[in-house]
């Protein structure tokens, strides 16, 4: 089987069989320098030399009623977690001020817990309404909305939802037994139904085999979501998968290079876990990895990196801030 040919193809449009998916996953290590160059020029293709640069703020945190195995902002877990309700509009509007002067073009509005209230929904809004004001792109994770709650919130001005899958719905059981997976996936249909740019993707690192990461990207792909985080698991003590060890660097990477080649086309955005897995020496090279996205700045529970350092390090590859 050859490498080369098994990009030309993806990059045609034509994904790789299931034996060709098998052949990238059992790629000796000594050729992933070659398999990321590979994504790398694939993500050129596709996006050109921008990358895009998001921020988030943990607008609402801790007592989530789900128990999320990696999670610390669970009510399951002994996790020390920020505990506050949902912030004010204008405390929102004042953090994705910051992120836009650190570099970041869209700013998501990130809630914990599983269902949205109506006094909740009443601050999305209110927050939608003034993060689109700063001249951000307005983003939200508030976990499930019915789309009743989704076209209101596209009125307000929202124009991105996000509900991550995780994992497969194979693993997901072991992770989470609070909800069923297809909640999630109705989630994702609903904010695409509703015409909204749909962020969804999973973490790695959480005990998931590599059938689990394809059944995933495959799902993500047969769904038509556009955009697709990709976060490694930070362990966190308290949490059931606080003993768990980070993914080794080579293993990321050869996840997000492998994303690549079944998502082509789709935003890879490279979020929480990146300090974790990367370290301060490493952490650029998932830019040149297949990556067409970067979250800038602190993650939901644990601390990211210096947002200008990222935005050098994107200069540094020869790539730029895309507007959006
Ligand atoms: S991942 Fe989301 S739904 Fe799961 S425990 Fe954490 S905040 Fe709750």
């Amino acid at each position: 089987m050859n490498l080369t040919a098994i990009a030309s193809k993806a990059l045609d449009g034509v994904p790789p069989s299931d034996a060709e998916i098998l052949f990238l996953i059992e790629l000796a290590p000594d050729r992933l320098p070659e398999l990321l160059a590979h994504a790398h020029r694939m993500r050129a293709a596709n996006f050109g030399d921008e990358v895009g640069l998001c921020a988030i703020v943990n607008a609402k945190s801790g007592t989530c009623s789900e128990d999320c195995a990696f999670c610390a902002q669970s009510g399951h877990h002994a996790a020390e977690s920020p505990e506050y309700p949902l912030m004010d509009a204008e405390d929102i509007a004042a953090a994705g001020a910051r992120a836009k002067a650190a570099g970041a073009s869209r700013f998501g509005i990130v809630a914990s817990g599983k269902l949205v209230g109506g006094a909740d929904l009443d601050g999305f809004e209110a927050a939608v309404r003034s993060v689109a004001a700063q001249g951000l792109v307005p983003d939200l994770s508030p976990g499930i909305l019915d789309r009743g709650q989704l076209k209101r919130l596209k009125n307000a001005g929202l124009r991105g939802y996000h509900h991550n899958l995780e994992t497969s719905a194979s693993h997901f059981p072991k992770m989470c037994t609070t909800h069923a997976y297809e909640e999630d996936v109705n989630a994702v249909r609903a904010g695409l139904d509703a015409g909204l740019y749909v962020c969804s993707g999973g973490i790695f690192g959480i005990g998931e085999t590599w059938d689990d990461r394809v059944e995933l990207a495959l799902l993500l792909r047969g769904l038509g979501v556009p955009s697709v985080p990709m976060n490694f698991l930070t362990p966190i003590p308290g949490t059931p998968l606080e003993d768990r060890a980070p993914l080794s660097p080579e293993e990321a990477l050869k996840i997000i290079a492998l994303y690549r080649f079944l998502l082509p086309d789709r935003q890879l955005r490279i979020c929480g876990g990146r300090p974790t897995v990367f370290g301060p020496d490493r952490r650029d090279e998932v830019l040149t990895a297949g990556a067409s996205g970067l979250m800038i700045g602190d993650y939901l529970t644990t601390r990211g990196g210096d947002a200008r350092e990222d935005i050098a390090a994107v200069r540094r590859a020869g790539l730029t801030p895309a507007k959006e």
